[in-house]
C-alpha cells in the first residue's frame, strides 16, 4: 500500500469556518466539538484508486478536514497489478448485474492487498476500509483495540450469491459497516451504519467560477458557447452508458440545435475504461456537435466550468453508487435528467429538483422538456441548490463520520 496524495489544487484550503455561511455556524460548533474528542486519534482510511471515482474525490477534501481538527487522519491506497484490478472490475460489474463468470483464481487474487507488509499502514484507531476491493485487509487486524469500519459505497443489495459470500466472510469480521442508504445494505451481523456522500462546496470543481474563467476553459477545448449544451461527466465505464447518452443526444439534435458534451477520465483501478473510451470517440467522430473529452486527474477546474456553462446535466447511469456529478450539477443550479437507479434516488426528486428517466427515450424526452421550457429548468435549478445545501455537503459527512467514530470508540 502506499500514501495517498495530498489535496490538489489550492494553495489555500479552506477552514471549517468557511462553510458556516452555507450551513450555520451551529453545525459548524457540532463538529469542532466532535473534533475536540477525537484529536489526536488516527483514522486511516485505505481504498483501491488515488485518483478517479467518488470515493477519492471524498477523501482528497475529507482527510484535510479531519486533519485541521486535530485528528490524524490518514489515506492509504492499494497497491495492485492489472491482473488484479481486471479481478476487482469483474466483481464490480457483477454486484452491478453483468454475468460475469468470476474463477475461483480471480476470488483469490481479491487476497492480493493481505500480501507485503500491510500492517504497516494499518495501525490507527479507526481504520475505515471502503469497498470490497480492499475489504480482505480485516483478515490482518491484529486487535490492539483499533476500531475496523467497512465503508461501502455501492449499492449491495442485490450481488451474486458467490460474490457476496466471498465479501461476507469479511465483512463480518468488522466492528461495523456503513451503507450510503438502508436501500443499499445488506443485513449483516455488525452495526450497521447510514451515512451518505456528499460534495465540497468549497473546492475547484464546486466554487463559483467567474465568467471569463468558464469561457477560458470553454475555448481550451474548442466548445463554442452559441447554443445549448447538455453535459454528462463521468467516467468511461459502461455502467455511465456514454454511449446511450450519444443515442439521447441524437433524439434531441433532430428537434432542438444543441451540444454533447462528454467529459470523463479512467480510474487506476478500471483496466476497461480506454478501450471504452476509443468506442465513445468513434462513435461521436461524425458529429461536430458532440465533443469528448478526455480529462487528466487533475481536472477540478475543468469539470467545474464545463458543468457551470451546461444547460442542462445527464447522467444516463445505468447502475450508480451515488452519483456525485448529481450533486455537483444542482449545486450549480443545473436541471439534472437522471436515471432512476443507486444513489441517483436518494439526490433526485422528480419534477422537483430534477427528472428522472428510463431509458434513451425517455432521458431524450426530458431533456427537450428542460431546453425548451427555461422557466420550468431554472426552478428545477434552484430546488437542486437547496436539496444538495440540506442534505450532501460536506459538513454534514464530515459530522456523520465523527459522530460515528467518537461513538466507536467510546
Ligand atoms: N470526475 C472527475 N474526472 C472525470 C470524471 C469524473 O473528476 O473525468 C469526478 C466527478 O466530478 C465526481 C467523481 O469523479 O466528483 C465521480 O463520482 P460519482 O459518484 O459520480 O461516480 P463514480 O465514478 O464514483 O462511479
Amino acid at each position: 500500500m502506499t500514501l495517498a496524495h495530498p489535496p490538489r489544487h489550492e494553495t489555500k484550503r479552506p477552514c471549517l469556518s468557511d462553510y458556516a455561511p452555507f450551513v450555520g455556524h451551529r453545525l459548524i460548533e457540532e463538529i469542532n466539538l466532535l473534533g475536540q474528542r477525537l484529536a489526536g486519534r488516527v483514522i486511516q482510511n485505505v481504498n483501491s484508486t488515488r485518483d478517479g471515482g467518488g470515493v477519492a474525490e471524498i477523501l482528497r477534501r475529507m482527510v484535510p478536514l479531519m486533519q485541521q481538527l486535530g485528528i490524524d487522519a490518514q489515506w492509504s491506497v492499494i497497491d495492485g497489478d492489472q491482473e488484479f484490478f481486471r479481478a476487482t472490475k469483474k466483481i464490480h460489474n457483477a454486484i452491478h448485474g453483468k454475468a460475469e463468470d468470476i474463477s475461483s483464481k480471480e476470488f483469490s487474487l481479491l487476497l492480493g492487498p493481505c500480501q507485503g507488509k500491510p500492517e504497516e499502514f494499518l495501525c490507527g484507531d479507526v481504520i475505515m476500509v471502503h469497498d470490497p476491493q480492499p475489504v480482505s485487509l480485516v483478515s490482518k487486524r491484529i486487535d490492539h483495540g483499533e476500531k475496523w469500519v467497512w465503508r461501502c459505497h455501492i449499492d449491495m443489495s442485490d450481488p451474486p450469491m458467490d460474490v457476496w459470500s466471498f465479501i461476507q466472510e469479511f465483512a463480518i469480521q468488522y466492528d461495523a459497516a456503513v451503507f450510503s442508504a438502508p436501500s443499499f445494505a445488506r443485513n449483516l451481523p455488525i452495526p450497521e451504519y447510514f451515512i451518505a456522500p456528499s460534495i465540497d462546496p468549497l473546492s475547484a470543481k464546486n466554487t463559483q467560477l467567474p465568467e471569463h474563467v468558464v469561457d477560458s476553459v470553454l475555448t481550451k477545448y474548442c466548445i463554442p458557447r452559441d447554443k445549448p449544451i447538455i453535459t454528462q461527466v463521468s467516467r468511461f465505464d459502461h455502467l455511465k452508458d456514454p454511449i446511450g447518452v450519444i443515442e439521447a443526444f441524437e433524439v434531441v439534435r433532430s428537434d432542438v440545435d444543441c451540444r454533447l458534451v462528454l467529459a470523463g477520465g479512467a480510474a487506476s483501478d478500471d483496466p476497461e475504461s480506454k478501450e471504452l473510451l476509443e468506442k465513445v470517440k468513434e462513435r461521436a467522430m461524425h458529429n461536430a456537435d458532440i465533443h469528448v473529452l478526455s480529462l487528466p486527474p487533475e481536472s477540478d477546474l475543468e469539470i467545474n466550468a464545463v458543468q457551470t456553462a451546461s444547460t442542462v446535466i445527464l447522467q444516463k447511469s445505468l447502475r450508480e453508487g451515488f452519483g456525485l456529478t448529481i450533486s455537483e450539477a444542482m449545486w450549480k443550479r443545473k436541471p439534472v435528467v437522471a436515471s432512476a437507479v443507486g444513489g441517483i434516488l436518494l439526490q433526485v426528486r422528480h419534477d422537483f429538483n430534477g427528472v428522472l428517466c428510463h431509458d434513451i427515450p425517455g432521458a431524450a424526452k426530458a431533456v427537450k422538456q428542460l431546453l425548451n421550457n427555461p422557466d420550468y429548468a431554472r426552478q428545477l435549478g434552484d430546488n437542486g441548490r437547496e436539496h444538495v445545501r440540506q442534505n450532501f455537503l460536506i459538513t454534514r459527512h464530515l459530522r456523520d463520520y465523527l459522530s460515528l467514530f467518537s461513538s466507536l470508540l467510546q
